[in-house]
Formats: C-alpha cells, sequence, structure tokens
C-alpha cells in the first residue's frame, strides 16, 4: 500500500515568498488528482488456471453448463467461462498437489462426462480480480474475456480533469483560507515568517465548509505544542461539534464566538479582510425533537461533518484521518504529503480500507 514519493514541495517549482505561493496555490488552473484505491491503478494480481481446448465447438454451450454446475469458480466470476474454443476450468490450486494430480484426472474425478471433451489442456495467468476501469477491461480482454460494467463516476474520478474550472478555483480558494491560517497563527510568534517556516515544519491548518451553502464552517491550527491530540483536523472536528451545542476543547480566549467557535476572532477578521467573497458560519443547528415535532428531515440540520469538506495543508495522521472518517466527512483535500506519518497516501490509504462504514473522497495536487 505504501508508495515512497517525494514532498510536492520538492518536485514543483516553488515560489519564493508565502504571496507568491499562495498566488500558486489559488490561481493555478491545474486540475487536483483523486487518491483512488491500489486496486485501480497498480497492476492487477493474476492468477494461474487451468484452460481446456474443445474437440467440438458444439459442444461448448453444453460443456460451459455442466462446468458452471460442477466445477463453479466463485472468485473468479468476472472471467467469462469460455473465450473462442478454450474453456475455463479451474485455478491450478484446485488439484491436488500433494498427489500431483493431473487436470485429465481432475477432470475424471469431478466431471467424468466432459474427460474426453478437450483437445489439450493449458495453464494460464489471468487477473483475479474484475476490472474496474475501462482501461483495465481493454487489458484484461487482450488476455481473456471479462464482464465488465463501467461506472462513469469512477471513470471521471480516477481521470485528471474531475473539477469544473469554476469549482477548482472553491477548492484551490479554501486551502489558500488553510495556509493563510497556518500563516497568521506562526506570524504571532515569528514576525519576520518565511516561506520555508510554513512548508518544511510539521505544522497542520484545517478549514472545513459546507459546501451545501458554500460556507467555511470551522477553522484550526495545529495544537501540538500544548496538548498532545490537538492536532489540527481534530480541533477542526471538535469545532465543527461547537457549531452543534457540543465539542470538547476550549481553544478560544474570547468567549462569544459567531461566526467560527474555537479560534480567535481576529483571524476571521484577518480571513474576512484576505477573502472578502468568502462566507462563514454553519447552518442552523436543531436538536432531534425540534425536528421532530416540527416534522423535519435529519438533513435540514447539520450532523457531525456529514457533507462537509475538509481542507488540509498537510496529509493527516492515522489518528486525525479515522476521526474524519468518525465524524463522516464528505471529501478531505490536502496539499502537502506528511511521509513519515501521513495516513491518505504516504503510509496507508485508509479512506481506501473496504471494512470502514464510513468513506470520504480524497484529493491533492494543488501544486
Ligand atoms: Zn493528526
Amino acid at each position: 500500500m505504501s508508495e515512497t514519493r517525494e514532498p510536492p514541495y520538492k518536485k514543483v517549482k516553488i515560489a519564493e515568498t508565502i504571496d507568491k505561493f499562495l498566488q500558486q496555490i489559488m490561481l493555478s488552473k491545474k486540475n487536483l488528482q483523486a487518491i483512488v484505491s491500489d486496486e485501480l491503478i497498480k497492476p492487477v494480481p493474476f492468477t494461474k488456471v487451468y484452460v481446456g481446448n474443445v474437440k467440438n465447438v458444439k459442444e461448448l454451450s453444453k460443456i460451459i453448463t455442466i462446468l458452471n454446475e460442477k466445477i463453479p469458480i466463485k472468485e473468479l466470476q468476472h472471467l467469462k467461462r469460455a473465450w473462442k474454443k478454450e474453456v475455463l476450468l479451474c485455478p491450478v490450486r484446485y488439484l491436488n498437489s500433494m498427489t500431483q494430480e493431473s487436470i485429465q484426472e481432475y477432470l475424471e474425478h469431478k466431471v467424468s462426462e466432459l474427460k474426453d471433451s478437450f483437445e489439450y489442456f493449458k495453464v494460464m495467468s489471468l487477473p483475479s480480480l474484475p476490472p474496474r476501469l475501462k482501461k483495465q477491461h481493454i487489458d484484461y480482454s487482450k488476455v481473456w474475456s471479462c464482464n465488465f460494467h463501467p461506472n462513469e463516476y469512477l471513470e471521471r474520478l480516477c481521470g485528471s480533469d474531475f473539477f469544473p474550472v469554476a469549482e477548482l478555483m472553491k477548492h484551490r480558494c479554501y486551502m489558500g483560507v488553510a495556509f493563510e491560517t497556518a500563516r497568521y497563527y506562526l506570524s504571532e510568534k515569528n514576525p519576520d515568517l518565511q516561506l520555508s517556516d510554513i512548508l518544511l515544519r510539521d505544522i497542520n491548518a484545517t478549514v472545513v465548509v459546507d459546501p451545501s451553502i458554500c460556507s467555511i464552517v470551522a477553522i484550526s491550527f495545529d495544537n501540538r505544542e500544548c496538548h498532545p491530540i490537538q492536532h489540527s483536523a481534530m480541533l477542526a472536528i471538535d469545532n465543527v461539534a461547537k457549531t452543534q451545542k457540543g465539542g470538547a476543547w476550549n481553544t478560544s480566549t474570547d468567549r462569544e464566538y459567531p461566526p467560527l467557535p474555537g479560534i480567535d476572532n481576529n483571524l476571521v477578521l484577518y480571513l474576512k479582510n484576505k477573502f472578502p467573497n468568502a462566507k462563514f458560519g454553519a447552518r442552523n443547528y436543531v436538536t432531534k425533537e425540534v425536528l421532530d415535532e416540527n416534522r423535519m428531515s435529519a438533513s435540514d440540520s447539520p450532523y457531525l461533518c456529514t457533507g462537509y469538506y475538509v481542507y488540509m495543508i498537510r496529509e493527516p495522521c492515522i489518528m486525525c484521518s479515522m476521526g474524519l472518517v468518525h465524524a463522516r466527512a464528505n471529501r478531505v483535500f490536502f496539499c502537502l504529503s506528511n511521509n513519515n506519518q501521513g495516513a491518505l497516501i504516504s503510509k496507508t490509504k485508509l479512506h481506501c480500507v473496504p471494512s470502514l462504514n464510513h468513506r470520504f473522497e480524497v484529493f491533492t495536487e494543488f501544486l
């Protein structure tokens, strides 16, 4: 699963100043790239199977019917049972290796009525997983005939122009907000802040957006210096909870927090100045009792990070990524990979684990 990747800022020519860097992030027309599961992008594993060449092609359909009944191959249902004059008999591992059983002996034992149906046998390597993309289907079809149902959304997600330009610019702008947040907090301690202080230091900032109203719902900045688990994503999740009558941490000295909880009001003023068109604040939270009383649906009130987009300057660690799964985030965007701890591409792809009961999509390549 893991793959070694150079940090993006080493691959790409980076601007020398923070302002130029932010322009590069926000104005580039380069589309973002989804991080998808390895089975969509890595070479598929192959498995060895026995194939028989039928003597009489007119018996092909009868042979297939018998084989499907007597030797079903559940794990290879994506492969058609026959291709031209050849029939898929069984995976090589079905034969008894202890007795060095031959395929002829296996057939005589399992389907004696077919023991004389084949001209010859051969071993082939065929893809052990079904094709998910058209490109994979084309590749597979060169060796054997496969069942395939194209998924247009998946095709677009794996392509290089997923977001329309207008939407792309919004994502880039919110990433700009995340970097400005880091700049704001780091500048408080270091007025001579340089771009390298943001890029090379192990810090993170998070911006949570409700795309249904195009509004920034929560912002956070890394607080690990004071509290070991106050990573920026964990704080962002907590700050979202504060907009829903929850939240566990008090991280702002400002007692009144409209429009955003858990951060300095001065940061909101700073961001409003930098991004005059940006909206701040969450939809009104409605308790379950009020929803029921007024016969409203659950979607009339925000619930955790359901439907929300999360923008982070750096790839989140495994704890933060799992926190975002539990919080039901819809999409996670990050700019810089985190080679030592990142859980969305660097060390693993947590969002691609099939057993998780919630998934979010992940996008990167802002540089
Ligand atoms: Zn973390």
